[in-house]
C-alpha cells in the first residue's frame, strides 16, 4: 500500500433548479459559490462549486444542476450523506437559523462524541451538520448570511452505504485510510491524522434500496492528492490491485481520475492544485462563468442556453424605479 490520501478533497451532487441550489447553499448553509463554470463533459449544465473562503481541498461540495432533473433514490452504492463540520457552540445556533429559514429540521442527536444536525437540501440531498469534540482548526468563510463565529469549517465526512462492507473496506484500506471507530452498523474510516474532513463512515444496510443516482442524491466522492506526480503513481498502483481507473482527466481547477469502490459509489481522486484562483482573483470568485480554454470558443453558444443565476448578496435586484430608468 502506497497511497495515502490525506482526506476528503470533494463531494458532487446532483441538483434541480440552479437558482434555487445557489439560494440553498449561500444563505441556508454560508458556503462561498467559488466557481460558476459547466459541466466539462456537458457543457450544457452548470457546474457550481461551494466552498470555503478559497474554495480549499475539504471544503467542497459541487453541483450538477438541471431544471426538472429527476428524483434519485438514496440507497446502498451510494455516499448517502455528506456531513460538514461547525463548532460545538454553533449546533443550538444552526438548529434555529435552518429552521427560521423553513428547513425541516430536527433535533440535534449525539452519535458516538459527535454532535449531529440532519436535514435536507431543497432537492432532497441528505445533508449533515455534525461537531467534533476536538474542534475544527479549519478557518471559516465569513459570509452576508452565516457569520464567522458558527460559520461551516469544511467537509466532515462522506457517509457510503453498502450492502457488505468487507470489499467497500478493503478499497479503503488500499487508499491509505484505517480504521477509526464504530458505532453498530456504522463503521467509521479515517484518512492521514483523521479529524473533520478526513472521515469516511461506512454504514451497512442490507436491506435498504438501491441507490439510484439522479437529482438529490451524490454523484461522486472525490480524495486527496498532493500533486499530479503522486495521483500518477498512485493510478498505477489501483490499476496494479486490478481497479479499473479512468485515464487523468483536465478539471481546470485540478486533475482527475475515477474508479468504483466495490459497492458502487463513484469515487475520485483529485489534486490539490492549482487550485480556483487560477482564472480569476480570489475576491471575485464564482461571480462569473469561467470556461476551460477548449470551451471558451463555444462560449456565446453556452450562456445563451444556460439560465441565467442571481447570486444572493452581490446580485441584489435593484430598485424598481432604478431598472426602469436604466430601461429607458
Ligand atoms: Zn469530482
Amino acid at each position: 500500500m502506497t497511497l495515502a490520501t490525506s482526506g476528503l478533497h470533494h463531494v458532487t451532487a446532483i441538483a434541480g433548479d440552479p437558482q434555487r441550489n445557489v439560494d440553498f447553499y449561500l444563505k441556508a448553509l454560508g458556503l462561498r459559490l467559488v466557481k460558476t463554470t459547466v459541466n466539462f463533459d456537458d457543457p450544457g449544465t452548470y457546474h457550481l462549486y461551494y466552498g470555503d473562503g478559497s474554495g480549499r481541498p475539504g471544503s467542497l461540495l459541487t453541483f450538477f444542476p438541471w431544471r426538472g432533473a429527476p428524483s434519485g433514490r438514496r440507497g446502498t452504492g451510494q455516499a448517502t450523506t455528506t456531513s460538514f463540520s461547525v463548532p460545538e457552540a454553533s449546533i443550538g445556533w444552526w438548529q434555529r437559523h435552518l429552521a427560521d429559514l423553513g428547513v425541516d429540521v430536527g433535533k440535534a442527536r449525539s452519535r458516538d462524541d459527535e454532535d449531529v444536525l440532519t436535514f435536507s437540501d431543497p432537492d432532497g440531498l441528505a445533508i449533515a451538520l455534525v461537531a467534533h469534540p476536538q474542534g475544527d482548526p479549519r478557518a471559516p468563510w465569513d459570509s452576508a448570511f452565516v457569520p464567522a463565529e458558527h460559520a461551516v469549517r469544511g467537509l466532515h465526512s462522506v457517509t457510503l452505504s453498502v450492502v457488505r462492507e468487507d470489499a467497500t473496506l478493503g478499497l479503503l484500506t488500499e487508499m491509505g485510510l484505517h480504521h477509526a471507530s464504530d458505532d453498530g452498523n456504522r463503521i467509521r474510516y479515517a484518512a492521514g491524522d483523521g479529524g473533520p474532513g478526513a472521515f469516511v463512515d461506512v454504514l451497512v444496510t442490507p436491506d435498504a434500496p438501491e441507490g439510484l443516482v439522479a437529482a438529490g442524491t451524490v454523484h461522486h466522492v472525490a480524495w486527496r492528492a498532493p500533486d499530479g506526480a503522486t495521483q500518477r503513481a498512485w493510478r498505477e498502483e489501483l490499476v496494479g490491485q486490478g481497479v479499473h481507473v479512468t485515464g487523468i482527466r483536465d478539471r481546470q481547477y485540478f486533475t482527475s481520475i475515477y474508479f468504483r469502490e466495490p459497492s458502487g459509489t463513484l469515487l475520485e481522486i483529485a489534486t490539490d492544485a492549482p487550485g480556483f484562483a487560477v482564472d480569476e482573483p480570489l475576491l471575485e470568485l464564482g461571480r462569473a462563468l469561467k470556461l476551460p480554454p477548449w470551451l471558451e470558443p463555444s462560449r456565446e453558444q453556452i450562456e445563451a442556453a444556460l439560465p441565467k443565476l442571481n447570486l444572493p448578496g452581490l446580485d441584489e435586484e435593484p430598485p424598481v424605479a432604478a431598472r426602469q430608468a436604466t430601461d429607458e
